[in-house]
């Protein structure tokens, strides 16, 4: 791969490899734009097969960054970062803070946070090296689990979407199907149920789907069952990629809203395809952005009220996406895109104004935005 096409390609800043073989660390460390504020993304720790894997990995999740903290109105960039090795047999302390001293390096320019592979425990050994951490416990003044606060903003953006397909927010009577029954889905489910809808659910861990189903009152089906239930709503709230060539087809509701990172298998063709089927398109990182602006509070002084609050949001959001989209006769994911652009371009426009000021002097003391 030529690195630096990829980055023109794409849009990146900056790229920093980082390796240190004493603590077995070899990780890459991607910031995208940092026009609207530092960028923040969580560190994945995978088995990537190759270094090629795991920085285009870098690449694209840190891009999705920069649209996901813009489209949610945050004063933060985009950037993710991504420690090649096995979550489950290769984390050590000496790793970890390794990798938070290569954070601490970069001044404030990236804040890092827990991602796929990478929990609390190794967020509070990255602090002991560098401030520049969000996602450590709550007992740590963290932000904890994100997960109440991305189902909020997942509730609260179905019911934009109810009032742009029924012309009602109500989501009373409406069957509600959702993949997944795990800690956004459960959250999910609660607000459903005391919202007055019907609620269809699976996991590929039966139990787990059918505790929630008994404490929720919803229905158990079969995960392969899923797509094909006839209803409102569809709530993607376990894997990426579901909405494909073969699920898609099968879908017999008017509303795809829910969780999940990277719904959309391809973008382009699977949007068009929910399109042609006459079913409406939540953006998968505008309605699940209750978790980074959990992260994001985190910075100021967290406050589970403020960050709820915050999440509530996401309703307006939606309806502003959906406008757009109308108004231009675009998808509701172009839309998004449109708006996050917009966004970033403007504020670009007017950096030179506020240079050297941070809206999160109060945690870090110093300057962290990183102006360019
Ligand atoms: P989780 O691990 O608690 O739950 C995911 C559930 O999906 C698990 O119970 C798993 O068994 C189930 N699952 C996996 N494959 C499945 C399949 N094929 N069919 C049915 N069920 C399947 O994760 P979570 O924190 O609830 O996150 C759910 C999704 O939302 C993920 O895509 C995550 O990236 C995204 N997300 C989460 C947050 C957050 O705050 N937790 C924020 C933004 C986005």
């Amino acid at each position: 791969m030529n690195i630096f096409d990829e980055m023109n390609r794409r849009g990146h800043e900056q790229v920093v490899f980082c390796s240190d073989p004493k603590a077995g660390l070899n990780a890459i460390i991607a910031v995208h734009n940092t026009s609207l504020g530092p960028a923040l993304g969580g560190v994945r720790m995978w088995t990537y097969a190759s270094t090629d894997e795991a920085l285009r990995d870098v690449l694209r999740l840190s891009r999705g960054m920069t649209y996901k903290a813009a489209i949610a109105g945050l004063n933060l960039g985009g950037g993710k970062a991504v420690i090649i090795g096995d979550p489950n047999k290769d984390k050590t302390e000496a790793l970890f803070r390794t990798y938070g001293r290569f954070v601490e390096g970069l001044g404030g320019r990236y804040i890092t946070a827990e991602d796929v592979g990478t929990t609390v425990r190794e967020m509070e050994w990255v602090r002991l090296e560098t401030k520049y951490v969000t996602g450590t416990s709550r007992a740590l003044g963290g932000s904890g689990d994100p997960s109440p606060v991305t189902a909020l903003g997942v509730f609260v953006g179905m019911k934009a979407c109810a009032h742009e397909v029924y012309g009602s927010d109500s989501l009373k009577g409406k069957t509600v199907i959702v993949q997944g029954a795990g800690n956004v889905a459960s959250y999910l489910c609660s607000h459903l149920r005391k919202d007055g809808a019907k609620i269809v659910v699976t996991d590929i861990f039966e139990a787990k789907a059918k505790k929630l189903a008994r404490a929720v009152k919803a229905t158990y089906v079969k995960p392969e069952k899923i797509y094909a239930v006839r209803g409102d709503v569809f709530a993607p709230c376990a894997l990426g990629g579901i909405l494909n060539n073969d699920t898609i087809p099968q879908l017999k509701v008017r509303i795809v809203a829910g969780g999940a990172n990277n719904q959309l298998l391809e973008e382009k063709t699977h949007m068009q395809m929910l399109m042609e089927r006459g079913i409406l398109y939540a953006p998968d990182y505008a309605i699940n952005a209750g978790g980074l602006m959990n992260v994001a509070n985190e910075l100021e002084g967290y406050s589970a009220e403020k960050a709820l609050k915050q999440a509530e949001g996401i309703y307006d959001i939606l309806r502003s996406i959906f406008a757009r989209a109308k108004a231009e006769n675009i998808p509701t994911s172009v839309a998004a895109n449109r708006l996050a652009e917009a966004r970033i371009e403007s504020v670009s426009r007017i950096k030179h104004i506020y240079a050297g000021t941070s809206q999160f002097a109060g945690r870090f003391g110093e300057r962290t935005r990183g102006g360019r």
